[in-house]
């Protein structure tokens, strides 16, 4: 098994999002008719199905709505950082975004606590994480 974490694949519809994200920027589609942000990118509005949207740049602050603590990894390249925390983040912006609680131990997060999105920087990548806020 490779000891290499798995990385995002780009397709048409997340190159913006993964594009921002390089340049430290946490970017979605806003539906130009109904103003929902979405997440997953799509190439219409999950709510009112019309078609034309704006990138709009998120803050990077949120909550955690939910989360879990893995103690075993599910592919080799995540064995070094067990145990770690998978998020279901709400973002300030609306969209809930699965990534990972860093820069804590596990027992710290809890549900509705604050937080804020930090880079994770691989290669010519740049993953979104979040940390607790005070
Ligand atoms: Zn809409």
């Amino acid at each position: 098994m490779d000891n290499v974490k798995p990385l995002p694949l780009i397709n048409g519809d997340n190159e913006q999002f993964w594009k921002g994200c390089a340049r430290h920027e946490l970017r979605f589609q806003k539906c130009r008719r109904c103003g929902f942000v979405r997440w997953p990118p799509s190439f219409l509005c999950p709510e009112c199905h019309y078609t034309d949207a704006e990138m709009i740049r998120a803050s990077g602050r949120g909550r955690v709505y939910s989360f879990v603590v893995y103690h075993m990894a599910y592919h080799q390249g995540f064995t070094d950082d067990l145990p770690y925390v998978v998020a279901l983040v709400e973002l300030a912006e609306g969209p809930r975004f699965l990534s990972n609680i860093v820069g804590c131990e596990p027992d710290d997060v809890a549900c509705d606590m604050p937080v804020e999105v930090v880079w994770d920087d691989i290669g010519e990548w740049s993953l979104p994480k979040f940390r607790l806020l005070p």
